[in-house]
């Protein structure tokens, strides 16, 4: 399979990125890890006239803590993310999520930003960014903007980052100590997307949950929220009734479509059980 014919272009600075998205539009692609693109244009679901590739950008490939979040340049590849710069219990969410996606060599090249850009309705990195509320950072040739993470994901493969716009750094937040967290998935067979993925985040105050996030992908064509699991939690000691108590309710509040995998029932049974092992 090839894909069809394309202008290749290997910018060495973010401006000649930026200049180049400005100039062609959505004529042009960004070419991160390739791992969705270019199988998408060998199947020519994907036919940009030019690819731009920003492999020999500098300074895109960054994890760093500032004050209170973790920023994570857009070229950060899924495996670097299996053993994150700092511990803590985000660099344990991290870890663990990296693990489910895809194989190792999908691993060594996919990028975190790009699975951010790409927007999959069942990518990891994109149910993190939702459920903890990431700000993603873009930037034009117009200047840089932030995009809340609740904004980020409009459908399916579709987001409000603009044609002529490249993703920089997502920004999450810091997890204290006395945040647990939580991530479980099911997928048919190792390696493969998701059928349902969950997370949890929870803030424990004398033992009681003060905060709570859990957020699902696989339910829809975005990453969602749980608002009703999370409010069933807050208050509540963590432990099996509540934890019970919060996965029934989530099974409740997701919407999920029949397709090929499974009834809506399945995944509604999938995020309860998924969601008891997180929190657990
Ligand atoms: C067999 C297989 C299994 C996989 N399994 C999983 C899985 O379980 N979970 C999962 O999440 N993913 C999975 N993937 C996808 C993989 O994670 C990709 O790496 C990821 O979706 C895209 O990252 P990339 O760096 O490869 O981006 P690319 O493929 O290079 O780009 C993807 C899209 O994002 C755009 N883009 C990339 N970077 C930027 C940027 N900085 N700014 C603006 N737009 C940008 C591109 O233009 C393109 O439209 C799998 C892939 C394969 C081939």
């Amino acid at each position: 399979m090839k894909p069809a014919a394309f202008q290749y272009e290997r910018p060495r600075d973010e401006a000649e990125v930026l200049d180049l998205l400005a100039e062609h539009g959505d004529e042009a692609k960004i070419l991160a890890g390739g791992q969705s693109l270019v199988p998408m244009m060998n199947f020519r679901l994907a036919r940009p006239a030019v690819i731009i590739d920003i492999g020999a950008v500098p300074g895109l490939g960054e994890i760093s803590r500032k004050e209170e979040t973790v920023a994570i340049g857009t070229r950060v590849r899924h495996i670097e993310l299996e053993r994150p710069p700092f511990n803590g219990p985000l660099s344990s969410l991290l870890a663990t999520a990296a693990r489910h996606v895809g194989h190792i060599p999908i691993r060594l090249r996919g990028t975190f930003g790009g699975s951010i850009a790409h927007a999959d309705p069942a990518a990891e990195w994109c149910l993190l960014a939702r459920t903890l509320d990431a700000d993603v950072t873009v930037a034009s040739t117009r200047g840089e903007r932030v995009i809340a993470a609740s904004d980020l994901f409009q459908s399916a493969f579709i987001t409000s980052i603009a044609d002529d716009e490249l993703l920089t750094e997502v920004r999450l937040p810091w997890l204290s100590s006395d945040w647990k967290a939580g991530f479980s998935e099911f997928s048919r067979r190792a390696g493969d997307f998701a059928v349902v993925a969950v997370t949890s985040a929870v803030r424990l105050a004398d033992g009681h949950v003060a905060e709570a996030r859990i957020g699902a992908v696989g339910v829809g064509a975005i990453p969602v929220r749980l608002a009703q699991a999370e409010a069933a939690l807050v208050g509540q000691p963590l432990g099996p009734v509540a934890i019970n108590a919060a996965s029934d309710v989530a099974g409740q509040e997701v919407d999920p479509r029949a397709d090929i995998h499974g009834s809506a029932d399945y995944r509604r049974d999938l995020v309860r059980a998924l969601i008891r092992r997180a929190l657990s």
